[in-house]
């Protein structure tokens, strides 16, 4: 089938007083219908701008190339106007802290309710109604409790509440920018399943931003590993938490790793900054595995095994000129 949305050699960057922050740095990714993508990479890495280009939502001066294509149109050519229009019905997103965008003083079903009103005025009052209880029994929030605000609900459940608001009006395309980051881990791997049970229900391709690879591992298809504005591997979620080809992803599966047993383990280094980041292999600062090559060309992109590709010189695929093979030195 044909890519919910996909995007093609996307570039975002933000004025500063230092040069560009090139955020986003030549992405490239499709997104399937019914199908979880993890972004996953450390903050500061581009994820989050990725998400708000992905949706059209990008602030003010900031400039971009490439494309987000969706149903044939670039979304990042379109109008503030059509945007609009496409933002809740058709592109979804789920934010990170439900009390600033729950109003205190509403009670859920007139949040749904406005929201219906705005997007289906042809679904009529009933047909409102049983369409908001039904998406917030997905959530497991009871039709009992429809009728309360927001404060008499626990965090967990508020959450669940935004979450069955975005997805209520059944967009094509859900990004979730770390939506259970706030809460427990029994409640986020509870949310997660709930999240993956009902884009499978509606066919929805959802885009899951999280540092957390490990709960990439339980609730993506797939997973886009990013690194200063780069995606430097991508692949099936099981055989990159499992077996990941990227020096990167491999030093980020072990940090993750290490939250939960005793042994720790955190990536040598800091982020780079993207006003200037690293020449050629952008990781080869931090890199255990970096040759010289590293540090002067750019690595090539390599498929790394079925649907799966790296963006390393250690897949052997390219010739390393000579005197280059030489471990960096620090
Ligand atoms: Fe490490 Fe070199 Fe691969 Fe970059 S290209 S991840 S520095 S081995
Ligand atoms: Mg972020």
């Amino acid at each position: 089938s044909e890519p919910a949305l996909s995007l093609r050699d996307l570039r975002i960057w933000y004025g500063h007083e230092r040069g560009a922050v090139r955020a986003v740095d030549g992405v490239s990714l499709d997104l399937m219908p019914g199908e979880t993508v993890g972004l996953v990479g450390e903050s500061g890495c581009g994820k989050s701008t990725l998400g708000r280009g992905v949706l059209g939502l990008l602030p003010e001066g900031a400039g971009h190339a490439g494309e987000v294509s969706y149903k044939g149109r670039n979304i990042l050519d379109l109008k503030p106007k059509e945007l609009r229009a496409l933002r809740g019905p058709e592109l979804g997103m789920i934010f990170q802290e439900p009390m600033t965008r729950l109003n205190p003083l509403m009670k859920i079903s007139a949040h749904f309710e406005e929201v219906l009103k705005i997007h289906e005025p042809e679904l009529g009052k009933k047909a409102s109604r049983n369409r908001a209880l039904e998406t917030l029994r997905g959530m497991g929030i009871p039709p009992t409790r429809y009728h309360q605000y927001p404060h008499e609900f626990s965090g967990g459940m508020r959450q669940r509440i935004m979450i069955a608001l975005a997805l209520v009006l059944r967009p094509a395309v859900v990004v979730a920018d770390e939506p259970t980051t706030a809460l427990d881990v029994l409640v986020e791997a509870q949310i997660l399943r709930i999240i993956a049970d009902l884009r499978r229900n509606f066919d929805t391709a959802l885009l899951l931003i999280t540092h957390n690879l490990g709960i990439v591992a339980e609730a993506c298809d797939r997973v886009a590993v990013m690194y200063a504005g780069r995606l430097v591997e991508q692949g099936p979620a099981f055989d990159i938490t499992t077996k990941p080809a990227h020096p990167y992803s491999r030093e980020l599966l072990r940090s993750t790793i290490s939250l939960s047993t005793v042994e720790l383990h955190s990536i040598p280094g800091a982020p780079p900054n993207l006003v200037n980041p690293p020449a050629a292999c952008r990781f080869h600062p931090r890199c255990p595995d970096a040759m010289k090559v590293c540090a002067e060309l750019w690595p090539p992109t390599v498929a790394t095994g079925p649907a799966r590709r790296s963006e390393c010189w250690l897949h052997g695929t390219q010739d390393i000129p000579a005197g280059l093979e030489a471990p960096l030195e620090r």
